[in-house]
């Protein structure tokens, strides 16, 4: 069957669906890496070839993972080592899915859509780029890939990203991982090549009220702006590579999780 979806400004009607989302390319860990410039060095090759080399790429979600417990960012980027995941939702990933796909339809345009319309400077980015690399050295790389992107008309670009949301956002205080990643994405694109303007937009839609839910389902749609901080990503990149080159970080103090396997495992 197909999904029933009517669009219209201030709200988005969707109706449930359970594809499975798209999946971004795992990066390297730190062993990986390691392996991959060991063969490197130990391989013959010819003068001109220079030597392929394996890079650690590192994201605003390894830095939030890093900032949580740097002895689980340590684990996962050696070891290949994450926390087990629990039962998750992936009704968010749908959503980005099915909003990517009505702000396509008007990008070519050089329109906003209708939905936010007058909340927003500028155009949707065309043809839009949404993965941004930058390269630290030879051993490190920094990744992020945005969910729009709006350029104004003296050419600066304005970092997007969706959010859904479980009631109006508004009414809440901000979580910083969000100011995080805006700053990330102003940080990728100015070392890109293009240059802000100094602010980033989170639109979040969130379920609302209706007494005609057999005909859709109601989201209001509200547009969080910030100011953007590209220059507080690098010290965040640098503490992430001098935990990663330090030893096995100690567990963190509130966490459960390794205070239980410490008493569990005497008994294996
Ligand atoms: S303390 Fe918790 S978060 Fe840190 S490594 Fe152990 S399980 Fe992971």
């Amino acid at each position: 069957m197909t999904p029933r979806r009517k669009l219209s400004q201030g709200h988005l009607f969707v109706s449930r669906s359970t594809r499975k989302p798209t999946s971004w390319p795992r990066p390297s860990t730190f062993r990986e890496a390691l392996t991959s410039r060991r063969a490197a060095r130990a391989r013959p090759r010819p003068e001109t070839s220079g030597v392929e080399k394996k890079r650690v790429w590192l994201s605003a979600t390894a830095i939030e993972s890093m900032k949580r417990c740097p002895r689980c960012f340590w684990l996962e980027k050696h070891e290949g080592i994450r926390q087990p995941e629990g039962i998750v939702s992936r009704l968010a990933n749908r959503f980005d899915a099915v909003i990517k796909k009505y702000f396509d339809l008007y990008r070519p345009n050089g329109e906003v859509p209708p939905m936010i319309a007058g909340r927003v400077e500028g155009k949707l980015q065309y043809p839009f780029q949404e993965k941004y690399w930058y390269n630290l050295d030879d051993r490190y790389g920094y990744y992020g890939k945005l969910d729009e992107c709006l350029v104004t008309n003296n050419g600066r670009y304005t970092p997007v990203d969706h959010k859904t949301a479980s009631s109006d956002p508004t009414t809440k205080e901000l979580i910083p991982a969000y100011q995080y990643q805006l700053d990330s994405y102003a940080f990728l694109l100015e070392h890109n090549g293009r240059p802000t303007t100094g602010i980033g937009h989170l639109i979040y839609f969130f379920p609302g009220h209706g007494e005609k839910l057999h005909q859709g389902f109601p989201m209001e749609i509200s547009v969080k702006t910030l100011t953007t901080n590209p220059q507080n990503v690098l010290p965040q990149i640098k503490k992430a590579i001098a935990v990663l080159e330090g030893p096995l970080p100690r567990p963190h103090p509130e966490c459960q999780f390794c205070a239980y396997v410490d008493r569990v495992k005497k008994f294996s």
